[in-house]
């Protein structure tokens, strides 16, 4: 039987503007607020899926390569939780991940599927098989001037020709009962993974809908490459989560990992009953 597991890789902290974009300070920071580097904490959320035989990681936080520096600029902060710490309380070692499905290859999803070991990258998870979109794959080796700082090819460049390494092209299932949806909004080749489960499909909204800030159509980030198609993938993804009685899965949010969503009588989205995925949600 399928179990569902929010696992965290501590915390960390995003410049608040850019995290909401257009919608000013005194709006976003009512409902998150900013610390005295103007910072918003976020989570680091992965979903761990075991299966009879399989154990699927979903995203893996950032990492722990980042130099002293660079670890306090984003303010991360592993005094609560971290990956290897949030697997091993279920019992899980990085030995045991039979597969990695990568939402995208941004350092705050990536930056733990590598780690070092006395100064050589090497996969954090050794036996495991990496799920990419090789359009993300593409442009993670090539990107914009814009998102460049997001990927960092320490993260993901040792898997570069490696067997482990799953490139795949377009929509449809990665693993049984475990398929996606491609989002071009936020970056290119983004795959929201849905997730099947009994009482109703969970959907990993990864950076198309970061928090439950998000779930607002017009709250969105200024990292966001295309924040009009953002627009048009979040309704599509949002219906989608209402019609077939799914939860949205949030990797960011600060208070829970996942919701149902609702409709109010004015349109809007809103974040329904909340769910923390302790085995089931
Ligand atoms: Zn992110």
């Amino acid at each position: 039987m399928r179990r569902l597991f929010a696992i965290e890789d501590g915390r960390f902290g995003l410049d608040g503007g850019a995290m909401y974009g257009i919608v000013p300070k005194p709006m976003w920071s009512k409902v998150h607020p900013a610390d005295d580097q103007n910072r918003v904490t976020l989570a680091l959320r992965c979903l761990l899926i075991r299966d009879d035989g399989r154990l699927i990681l979903i995203d893996t936080g950032i990492g722990n390569k980042w130099p002293e520096k660079d670890a306090g600029f984003f303010a991360i902060n592993r005094s609560q939780s971290s990956l290897t710490g949030s697997l091993a309380q279920l019992g899980v070692t990085p030995d045991d991940i039979t597969d990695v499905v990568l939402t995208h290859l941004h350092f705050d999803h990536a930056g733990g599927v590598s780690g070092l070991n006395d100064g050589v990258l090497v996969p954090a998870f050794p036996n495991a098989r990496i799920h990419v979109q090789r359009q993300n794959w593409d442009w993670a080796r090539s990107p914009s001037d814009r998102d460049r700082g997001s990927y960092r090819p320490e993260n993901f460049s040792l898997f570069e020709g490696s067997p482990k390494l799953r490139l795949l092209d377009g929509p449809g299932e990665i693993l049984p009962g475990v398929s996606s949806l491609i989002s071009n909004g936020h970056t290119f080749g983004l795959q929201v993974v849905q997730v099947e489960y009994p009482k109703g499909p969970v959907y990993y909204a990864a950076d198309l809908i970061p928090t439950s800030r998000h779930i607002h159509v017009p709250w969105n980030m200024a990292y966001d490459l295309n924040p009009v198609l953002v627009m048009e993938e979040k309704r599509a993804l949002l219906d989608r989560v209402i019609a077939g009685d799914g939860v949205l899965f949030l990797e960011h949010d600060p208070d829970f990992a996942g919701c149902r969503v609702r409709k109010n009588d004015k349109g809007h989205y809103q974040p329904g009953d909340r769910f923390q995925f302790n085995g089931d949600y």
